[in-house]
C-alpha cells in the first residue's frame, strides 16, 4: 500500500464567519454596493472602484479581505 498520508490539506474550518454571508464587487471586494433595478435587469453599482454590472460575489468576510488586498496590491503595482 502505498502512503499517500504527504498531502496537506488545508482544514476548512466551519465558522460563523462562513455562514455570513454578504455580496462584495468581484473587482474590489467591497461591500459597498448598491443594487439598481430599473430598466430589464437590475445592476450591480460599486462605489468603491465603479464597477457596473450583473454579478457579484457572495463572500464572508475571509474571502473578502482576499479580494480586496488582490485588488490594492494591483492598483498599487500600476500606480
Ligand atoms: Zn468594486
Amino acid at each position: 500500500m502505498e502512503d499517500n498520508d504527504d498531502i496537506e490539506f488545508k482544514d476548512v474550518q466551519e465558522s460563523d464567519d462562513d455562514k455570513n454571508l454578504i455580496q462584495v464587487c468581484p473587482v474590489c471586494g467591497s461591500p459597498d454596493l448598491y443594487y439598481e433595478a430599473g430598466g430589464v435587469e437590475g445592476l450591480y453599482h460599486c462605489k468603491y472602484c465603479g464597477y457596473i454590472g450583473g454579478f457579484v460575489i457572495d463572500a464572508n468576510p475571509r474571502m473578502m479581505k482576499l479580494i480586496r488586498d488582490e485588488y490594492e496590491s494591483k492598483a498599487r503595482i500600476s500606480e
